[in-house]
């Protein structure tokens, strides 16, 4: 029997979706000062939801190497790899300024999608696990 995976998307962004919630008019609308609550929730939900399950499906660590495979980056539409370890993921695709990264699991692969000013159009990630020769890092 086959399991049937869905594919998981989410959002992570620089751009505050904090939200403030108005008792008089029951309604909700954008809070007028980020707390950081927003992201660090949004990054919790990406380590527990995405992140862990794609450890286990690999059986690989947070501290495991991985490669970043990224391919439209940039203004100039750049590709290259980064290599770092499965918890410093997020850090590797991120920077100062406004980004925002699409972020997918299909019970396999975990990918990234990042916009940003110089990436109108989105630049992708892949990650992959890297072995180091010979060598495991986990038993
Ligand atoms: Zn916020």
């Amino acid at each position: 029997m086959t399991e049937i995976i869905e594919t998981k998307e989410m959002t992570l962004t620089t751009t505050c979706s904090c939200e403030f919630y108005d008792e008089e008019t029951d309604t909700s609308k954008p809070a007028e000062y980020c707390y950081g609550d927003c992201y660090t929730e949004d990054l919790e939900y990406y380590t527990e939801a995405f992140l862990n399950p794609w450890l286990e499906a690999k059986a690989i660590m947070a501290d495991s190497p991985v490669r970043i495979e990224g391919s439209a980056m940039g203004w100039q539409r750049r590709s290259g790899y980064k290599d770092t370890s499965a918890r410093a993921i997020i850090d590797s695709l991120s920077f100062d300024g406004d980004w925002t990264l699409v972020i997918r699991y299909d019970g396999n692969d975990l990918s990234f999608v990042r916009y940003s000013h110089d990436e109108p159009t989105g630049a992708s990630f892949i990650v992959v696990p890297v072995s180091l020769d010979g060598e495991t890092e986990w038993e």
